[in-house]
């Protein structure tokens, strides 16, 4: 046989057609994509186009090519040099990963802890910057391993007052709770496409108020999916957007607590509105209701993550997924899940 000649057949797979069950994405991400995003990810390709959000005027205002840790990765390589004392707010599994990737760029990384659950205040920050003398404070608007949202008011003025620079995290907040880049104070801001914009993984908007550069090529069909989940982000209007949040969260919170499950967040006023976190109810098994909300109602939701792993129940209601009605759905699969697991009581 000619040296030429290929030996390996193509997976099977590829030779039946695509099929994508249809399941409701009430996980912490993905969410479900709009008719609409979908219809632009099916567009002719182009070569290149710039989206721009963030409530900022700043001009480097872009998509990285890649889900949130390429922007998380490409926000502290822009701005650690050499061995630069970062400080990180870790209260759940973001501020972590933030971590783990500073020290491997070389900076000298100090931790602020918090437990889980818990959100750090302008004292605790001062403290942690007086301290450290930090270039950096990390920090996570929408603490998704825990369901937390952290108060960004005053805290850029605070770093900027120590010399430090403002990184925060808005992956699994932004479009469904208020931030205000510019006027924060916030130095760099990234998200996620497939949070509450509800556009495919694989696009970050990220703002710097600092220069930085890059080239490459752009994954187009994501560019244009993520151009339209922001042009009905600016149709609905952001305030609109974060209140449909807000009320939707609140319905289901109410809900949660009808069926007698405890929220982990204890103070309101500190829930993440787009990822709700439940304690695992006593004597259930976690993975029972979440494999059993999948293969009965074709719903996601998911375990804990990080600190929270076999301790809470994760649920997004974001974006194109935030409704009153998929609260109700969900509701009712919970109640369904509670009657059904119970023979799993441990
Ligand atoms: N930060 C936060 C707050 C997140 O919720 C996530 C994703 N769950 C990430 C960063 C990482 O994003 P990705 O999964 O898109 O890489």
């Amino acid at each position: 046989m000619a040296a030429s000649t290929p030996r390996v057949p193509p997976p099977r797979e590829l030779l039946r057609p695509l099929a994508v069950p249809h399941r409701l994405l009430l996980g912490p991400g993905p969410s479900n994509v709009s008719p609409r995003v979908r219809a632009a990810g099916g567009q002719q390709i182009l070569g290149h186009m710039h989206p721009e959000v963030l409530q900022t005027q700043n001009r480097l205002t872009l998509a990285i090519s890649g889900t949130g840790h390429c922007a998380m990765e490409a926000a502290l390589i822009n701005l650690l040099e050499g061995r630069d004392a970062v400080l990180v707010g870790t209260n759940g599994i973001w501020g972590q990963r933030a971590a783990d990737i500073a020290r491997r760029l070389g900076a000298k990384v100090h931790e602020l802890l918090k437990p889980p659950g818990e959100y750090f205040t302008l004292r605790d920050i001062q403290e942690g910057l007086a301290q450290h003398k930090p270039s950096m404070l990390f920090i996570t608007h929408g603490e998704s391993s825990t369901g937390v949202l952290q108060p960004l008011e005053g805290l850029g003025e605070l770093c900027h007052r120590h010399g430090c620079l403002l990184l925060v995290d808005a992956v699994a907040s932004l479009g469904g709770a208020p931030i205000l880049m510019d006027q924060q104070g916030i130095d760099v801001l990234y998200t996620g496409s497939q949070k509450a914009l509800s556009a495919p993984p694989g696009s970050s908007p990220i703002s710097f108020s600092e220069r930085a550069r890059y080239h490459h090529t752009v994954p187009i069909s994501s560019i244009f999916c993520l151009r339209e989940a922001l042009a009905m982000l600016a149709e609905q209007g952001l305030e609109n957007s974060w209140e449909q949040h807000r009320a939707v969260s609140t319905r289901l919170c109410q809900g949660l607590q009808d069926l007698g499950l405890e929220l982990f967040v204890k103070e309101e006023a500190a829930r993440l509105p787009t990822v709700t976190t439940i304690k695992v109810p006593e004597g259930y098994n976690w993975k029972e209701i979440t494999a059993f909300l999948m293969d009965k109602h074709s719903i996601e939701i998911s375990g804990g993550l990080g600190p929270t792993a076999g301790k809470v129940l994760r649920i997004g209601l974001m974006g194109y997924n935030a409704t009153q009605d998929n609260v109700d759905r969900l509701l009712r699969a919970l109640r369904d899940a509670l009657q059904h697991c119970q023979h799993s009581r441990l």
